[in-house]
């Protein structure tokens, strides 16, 4: 895959969908942000100073930090 959908939690992580156990099931009405169609490589960049605004969504929202199980998995793909 190319590009994804990244999930941004209200605590700052970033996540992949149905990636990890800290995905939620509908992230509009968890108050989720998230970017639709983001390049993988833009995920790999997320961190302290290099946010991930969210495009959708919860729009308050901006990502710092790549969720560890997320990232994981990503990569072994
Ligand atoms: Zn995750």
């Amino acid at each position: 895959m190319a590009s994804t959908k990244i999930l941004i939690s209200p605590t700052g992580y970033a996540h992949l969908p149905g990636q990890c156990v800290h995905h939620v099931e509908d992230p509009d009405t968890a108050n989720w942000g998230w970017i639709n169609d983001a390049d993988l490589r833009y995920w790999d960049r997320i961190q302290e100073n290099n946010p991930a605004a969210a495009t959708s969504g919860n729009l308050d929202l901006a990502a710092t930090r790549r969720c560890r199980h997320c990232d994981t998995k990503l990569h072994q793909a």
